[in-house]
Order: structure tokens, then C-alpha cells, then sequence
């Protein structure tokens, strides 16, 4: 098995994956701390009858759904630092590329597999 990536490009890779990890993680705790400590506003008040009568609180339930499963990626992304998978693409098994890693760490397939991911019509 030869992964594409040089020991020491994956190093680099895995320090930016848990830095990126370290700091969503301390953006979501600064998020649920500010939510806790907060008095209600107006607005506020305004925005809870709101959510209240529609059952849909937008802004909050996205963020954080979007946060966890960015978290999970990098999550991902540290197991498969962590046993030689990482740079390998998902679907293909071809290479990755250590430019688009560094661009984006938690990548799971190469250029040309995400276009054709992308172009896929959006489920249902
Ligand atoms: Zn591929």
C-alpha cells in the first residue's frame, strides 16, 4: 500500500486538522456559553415567540448541526491520519494531492470524484 503523501507532509496535515478540530471546538463552546449566560433581550423574547409558533429556531439548530458535523469530519479525517487511509481517495483510490489537503484537510476524494459527487442531483 503506498499512500501518495511524504511522512512529514502528513504531519504537517495532521496538526492542521487538530488545529482547525481545537478551534470549531472552542467556537461551539463560546456559542452554547453565550447561550447560556445571555439574558433575553427584546428581540429575543420576539424571535423565542416566534420560534415558539413556528417550531423552527433557524439560525441556532443549523449552526450547530453544521459545527457537529464539521467536527465529525475532522474527527474522520485523524482516523484516517491515524491509519494510513488519509490522501487516499474514498472512491477512486487514487490520490487526494497534498495542495488540495492543505486546503481543505478533511477532503474525502479527489478533484475529479467531488465534481462528479457535486453534479449529482440533490437528494431528497
Ligand atoms: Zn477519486
Amino acid at each position: 500500500m503506498s499512500n501518495p503523501l511524504t511522512p512529514s507532509q502528513i504531519n504537517e496535515l495532521k496538526i492542521l486538522v487538530q488545529r482547525q478540530r481545537q478551534a470549531l471546538l472552542g467556537l461551539m463552546q463560546a456559542q452554547q456559553a453565550e447561550v447560556l449566560q445571555h439574558e433575553p433581550s427584546d428581540s429575543e423574547m420576539e424571535h423565542s415567540a416566534r420560534v415558539a409558533a413556528t417550531g423552527i429556531n433557524e439560525a441556532d439548530e443549523s449552526l450547530a448541526n453544521l459545527h457537529e458535523l464539521e467536527i465529525a469530519s475532522y474527527e474522520r479525517a485523524l482516523q484516517r491520519l491515524g491509519s494510513g487511509d488519509y490522501g487516499v481517495c474514498s472512491d477512486c483510490g487514487g490520490t487526494i494531492g497534498y495542495a488540495r489537503l492543505k486546503a481543505w484537510p478533511t477532503a474525502l476524494r479527489c478533484v475529479k470524484c467531488q465534481e462528479v459527487v457535486e453534479r449529482r442531483p440533490a437528494r431528497v
